[in-house]
C-alpha cells in the first residue's frame, strides 16, 4: 500500500459540486477501497481514505479529517484522466 498526502483546500477554492465528507472517527477511513493507495491528512497525517484508486480522488472528493478538522482534497488530481479537448479552450 503506498501512502499519499493530501492537501488542504484553498481559500477560495471552490467546490464544484457534492459535500465535504467529515470523518467520524480519527481511526476509521472515510472512504475504503481496493486500490493501492491510502490517503492521509496533510496536516496531522492521518489516513482518511484506505485503498483507493486514484481514479477516484478527483477535485470532489474532499475530506474533513476527524483529528484536526482539516478538509483534504487529493493533490495528484491530474492523476485522474481529464476529459479534455486537446487543443480546446478547457
Ligand atoms: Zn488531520
Amino acid at each position: 500500500m503506498v501512502l499519499r498526502t493530501m492537501r488542504a483546500v484553498r481559500p477560495g477554492e471552490v467546490p464544484i459540486d457534492g459535500g465535504t465528507a467529515v470523518q467520524d472517527h480519527p481511526d476509521r477511513p472515510v472512504f475504503r477501497g481496493n486500490g493501492e493507495f491510502d490517503y492521509a491528512c496533510v496536516q496531522c497525517g492521518n489516513v482518511l481514505a484506505a485503498g483507493m484508486d486514484p481514479a477516484y480522488m478527483t477535485r470532489r472528493v474532499r475530506v474533513r479529517c476527524g483529528r484536526c478538522g482539516t478538509v483534504n482534497i487529493a493533490a495528484e488530481i491530474s492523476v485522474a484522466p481529464a476529459r479534455r479537448q486537446r487543443g480546446g479552450p478547457r
